[in-house]
């Protein structure tokens, strides 16, 4: 089949299917299946006998390596449960730098000698595996004679059974380290500064007077993406490769006309929805918000929040989940932040908040000026996190496919900065002028502590505008892209936040051993943070150009590009803050630091040779189909005695001769052999390589907006957007 019917019959075969029927039994509660694949708290309570039960229990509440006793006994039930639930292998699954999740899987069966097979599976299995290394980035931190890696279960993420037509799973989260002990994945560092962060939170508790349980760090996720057509995604090479479209015109009908959000969801979607709720909901993740989103074809999903290491683990699971799903439902799930040029890109916000089940959320004001003086003295912790580490928490967010996104008037701008809601905000600046006493909403007058402000509890406003937002009881990070890992972001959050909570009670505790009122210090402490961290602070518009300046007068940074923002992670600031709390060895950041420009470098060229590719093969053969038809035309009319007019043809001609000269340009830029030094390879990529793809590009789309429809191989925008 020639490439344009391939399009055509493409369009016929998207017109002509017919959905899967989604068939739910109507007597089925959601709470019946939820958790139904899961090994948690509730199932360990019935299988496990009382004293393994709460060593467990133990182990999770205090983040402690587990009992090898212990192990042997979860193990063996564990394995138990599995089996009934039909699952014949194990896996442990991690989470390398890729950003991807992966695993190793092994039978539950080992031969006995006498041709039989025994199920087994002990407490070292279950606790420790040790997957080939080699294959995964870890930036220079192995040698090539030490291939092996460990992999060991994250105790406090359950282990589950994951169904699949052929066969069942147990899968068992794992943290994925080397065998010198040092992080080769996205989950140990989360762990790590989970720990960190807690360590300090409880200093400041125990200084409002509390004897506090362990604090953790919860994050809710809400992830955007796309669905397109598998017929269209199947004759798109760049979204099959790239995951995002590498040419097409903006369409007719563009998002301007806002109808798509919140608007009713196409049935089809919605079947698509309930499935994967319900293939969540077995999972134990709590999936519960859907509606449109501002794109056509784009939608999101928010689940409730969990615990920072259980939600990210969730969120990777999610993303598999969904793309397994859309497959089922003849579509194709697109996690890529810009999968399409002109129309609103995907990102990920992650609202984080501190706490536990006693002290509640740490960052929800409370009712008496006492809870709300802690309260505050977390939301300074914020402030003074986000501004002595913008650079890192943009660092955390950057990827070559998220360049595309930040700060395209559609997403937060690069620079990062806090946006605290008009009532907080006042509140800070009255502190920063010697002592806050009225709250704006309320204007109730407060005296003593009490000079700190009543507070309500809706602050009602919001900035869409802003990467760093309070919105009530947490801040929402809206700087991170739909396709990454949640992990990420979240490391830098507690990182940031352990030292800047170790920060306050150090201040609060020295103040408090030389006698000074704590109500005082608290004053002194939070007016100080105003002083030398309010920069930060911007209730205003993060997407005017205005902003840009004041930002810089302000001394914020503005990393534009992964390529500016990566060094972030090595400079010196970094490399103390993480190491002073345990949280990354200076070999790990530099491990990190080279994996980041690896997978620019590798994701640019992915794409690179497919805009050569595309533009070689596909387009430039239907523009020059049509000029042919165009010359013979004019041909015709000549040697027929009518005046020719040629105006149509030079239109063609014109971009023609630039797609040529665009794809001669890519085909040079990629024959430079990569620089050793990957700095230096990757601004090359950014500089070089990927204004020539925008320069084929530009030409290929003024090219779609003139050749003859039945010539145009490529499914355009308007067909993947507007026909689900
Ligand atoms: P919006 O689109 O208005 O920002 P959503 O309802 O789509 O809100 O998503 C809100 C997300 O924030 C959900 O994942 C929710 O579970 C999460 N969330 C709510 N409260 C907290 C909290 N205290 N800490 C962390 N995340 C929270
Ligand atoms: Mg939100």
């Amino acid at each position: 089949m020639s490439a344009n019917k391939v399009r055509l019959q493409a369009i016929t075969d998207v017109e002509a299917y017919v959905p899967p029927a989604v068939s739910f039994d109507p007597g089925e509660e959601p709470g019946e299946i939820f958790g139904q694949n899961v090994f948690s708290l509730s199932v360990m309570a019935k299988r496990l006998p009382k004293s393994v039960y709460k060593s467990v229990l133990a182990t999770i509440e205090k983040s402690a390596p587990l009992d090898p006793l212990v192990a042997d006994a979860v193990a063996s039930a564990m394995k138990d449960w599995a089996l009934e639930k039909g699952a014949t292998h194990y896996a442990h699954v991690f989470y390398p730098l890729t950003g991807l999740t992966a695993e190793k899987h092994d039978s539950f069966l080992d031969p006995v000698g006498d041709g039989t097979a025994f199920a087994s599976f002990s407490g070292k299995t279950l606790v420790q595996g040790e997957p080939d290394a080699s294959s995964f980035p870890n930036g220079g931190l192995r040698n090539t004679f030490e291939a092996r890696g460990y992999t060991g279960w994250d105790v406090m993420s359950p282990a589950y059974v994951l169904e699949n037509p052929n066969g069942n799973t147990l899968c068992i989260p794992t943290v994925f380290i080397s065998m010198t002990g040092e992080a080769l994945d996205h989950k140990t560092p989360v762990l790590r500064s989970q720990q960190a962060m807690a360590v300090h939170a409880e200093r400041v508790l125990r200084l409002f007077g509390h004897e506090p349980e362990r604090v953790v760090s919860y994050c809710g996720p809400e992830q955007e993406y796309f669905l397109v057509d598998s017929h269209f995604y199947l004759a798109r090479p760049d979204l099959l490769n790239a995951g995002r479209t590498l040419f097409g015109a903006k369409p007719p009908k563009g998002q301007e006309f806002d109808d798509h959000y919140f608007g009713a969801i196409p049935e089809r979607v919605l079947g698509f929805m309930m499935d994967t709720e319900r293939e969540l909901f077995k999972l134990g993740i709590p999936a519960k918000t859907r509606h449109n989103e501002v794109a056509p074809g784009q939608f999101e999903i928010a689940p409730m929040f969990e615990r920072a290491n259980v939600a990210s683990d969730h969120q990777q699971l999610l993303m598999t989940t969904f793309k397994a799903i859309a497959k089922k439902h003849g579509m194709e799930c697109l996690f890529h932040e810009k999968p399409f040029d002109g129309v609103n890109g995907s990102g990920k916000h992650v609202n984080f908040s501190i706490g536990n089940d006693a002290q509640g959320n740490l960052l929800l004001p409370g009712d008496t000026p006492h809870e709300n003086a802690q309260f505050l003295v977390f939301c300074g912790a914020v402030i003074r996190a986000v501004h002595k580490y913008g650079g890192l928490l943009r660092a955390s967010v950057a990827s070559a496919s998220n360049d595309h996104r930040l700060g395209a008037n559609e997403a937060p701008p690069a620079i990062i900065s806090i946006f605290l809601g008009d009532q907080l905000a006042d509140v800070f600046d009255q502190i920063a002028k010697g002592g806050a006493t009225r709250s704006k909403e309320k204007g109730t007058l407060i005296i003593g502590v009490d000079t700190l402000p009543d507070l309500s509890k809706d602050p009602g406003d919001r900035n869409r505008t802003s990467p760093f937002a309070f919105t009530g009881n947490r801040f929402e990070f809206r700087a991170p892209g739909s396709l990454q890992t949640v992990a990420a972001p979240m490391v830098v959050i507690n990182a940031i936040m352990a030292e800047a909570l170790d920060h306050c009670a150090t201040v609060l505790e020295t103040a408090v051993a030389e006698g000074t009122d704590f109500d005082e210090a608290v004053q002194s402490l939070l007016a100080t943070i105003v002083a030398d961290h309010g920069a930060v602070i911007f209730n205003g518009n993060g997407y005017s150009d205005e902003w840009q300046v004041e930002a810089e007068q302000r001394g914020l940074k503005n990393l534009r590009t992964t390529i500016d923002a990566l060094p972030e992670l090595i400079s010196d600031d970094a490399l103390e803050l993480f190491s002073t709390y345990s949280v990354f060895s200076e070999r790990e950041m530099h491990s990190r630091y080279e994996v980041g420009l690896e997978q620019y470098i590798l994701s640019v060229g992915v794409e690179a040779n497919l805009t050569l590719e595309m533009g070689t093969t596909i387009i430039l053969p239907s523009a020059v189909r049509y000029q042919t038809e165009l010359a013979s035309n004019v041909a015709t009319l000549k040697a027929a005695g009518v005046d020719a007019d040629l105006s149509l043809l030079e239109s063609v001609s014109g971009p023609i001769g630039e797609l040529k000269a665009g794809l001669a340009e890519l085909g040079d830029a990629l024959a430079k052999e990569h620089d050793h030094d990957p700095m230096v390879a990757a601004t090359y990529v950014r500089d070089t390589v990927l204004p020539a793809m925008a320069a084929v590009r530009a030409a290929a789309d003024t090219l779609e907006g003139l050749v003859a429809d039945d010539l145009w191989s490529l499914p355009t925008y308007q067909e993947m957007l507007y026909i689900l």
